[in-house]
């Protein structure tokens, strides 16, 4: 995929959190380059991992965006080789997408998410959370949380390599801000807690909207004022297909080496997940992805 070189990244929306750690409220950060500011750093984050478990502050991780800023800046030409970059510059194209086309599409009344990065743990208004969980979205604070080191281990261990596979992974958890932002996921919590004999199925469908939703802004992500993003090419589109798949909930039960038990599910089959990116990608419209409709 291309970025626009020129582009001066949004990073207000954005929360560095690296090295950070859970727990590890009220401390100074680490702001700073080099191989001893890089140790300090991996100390601080062991040391906040440590707390993770103890309710030991009640303030927020400190976060600044000081260093990202110096990395992601435009005199960086070297920038977009950065995956925190492209992923910044991704959520902006996102934000772009959502708040100008997308939401109103849908009828909902727009406004950002904050992207957190994060290393090992952190805190959260849906609880205390490890690496471990993958990315996620908390609708409680209206943040994306993602450990960088999730995407090493998506290209090594679920064989999803190629920079728009992480895309879609971003692209996928905003989809679920945008649920949060259209009701969708509240009404899927309701009709969960109305069937729970159902609770899988309700979810699934949840997760599959958010993959269409990736979809959805694919098929958009190179329009717009911003257009952060210059050029999607289809080797991109089968990254992202292709991540999509990885994370199906049948791969994901083969590569643990246990057995494929669909009644288990949350997410959909990796057949599902690729068909449901495809559907918001082919139409380019949030309104085609009414999965519930089709579940
Ligand atoms: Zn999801």
């Amino acid at each position: 995929m291309d970025f626009d070189d020129d582009a001066n990244l949004d990073l207000s929306k954005v929360e560095d959190g690296r090295g950070g750690g859970g727990g590890f409220g009220g401390g100074p950060m680490v702001v700073g380059g080099g191989a001893l500011g890089l140790i300090v750093t991996v100390v601080l984050a062991l040391l906040g991992y440590n707390t993770l478990g103890s309710d030991s502050s009640t303030s927020p991780a400190p976060s600044s965006s000081a260093n990202l800023a110096q990395e992601c800046a435009k005199t960086n030409q070297d920038r977009f080789e950065l995956v925190q970059c492209r992923q910044v510059a991704v959520f902006d194209d996102l934000r772009d997408y959502w708040g100008t086309d997308g939401a109103p599409a849908l009828n909902a009344k727009y406004s950002d998410p904050t992207l957190r990065f994060f290393t090992q743990g952190v805190n959260t208004a849906c609880g205390q959370a490890t690496s471990a969980v993958g990315p996620f979205y908390c609708p409680g604070d209206q943040r994306i949380y993602i450990d960088l080191g999730f995407y090493d281990e998506l290209a090594q261990r679920f064989g999803a390599p190629g920079e728009f596979a992480q895309a879609y992974v971003l692209a996928h958890e905003f989809g679920h801000h945008v649920q949060y932002l259209t009701g969708f996921e509240g009404e899927i919590r309701k009709l969960q807690q109305q069937n729970p004999s159902k609770e899988n199925q309700y979810s699934i469908a949840l997760e599959l909207q958010a993959d269409c939703y990736a979809g959805v802004w694919t098929a958009n992500a190179t329009g717009g004022a911003q257009s952060l993003v210059e050029g999607v090419s289809q080797e991109d589109i089968k990254s992202a297909l292709g991540a999509a798949g990885a994370v199906g909930d049948d791969r994901i039960q083969e590569q643990s080496g246990g057995q494929v038990n669909p009644e288990t599910w949350t997410h959909g089959s990796a057949a599902q997940r690729e068909q449901w990116f495809d559907v918001g990608r082919n139409s380019g419209d949030p309104q085609s992805c009414n999965t519930l409709k089709r579940a």
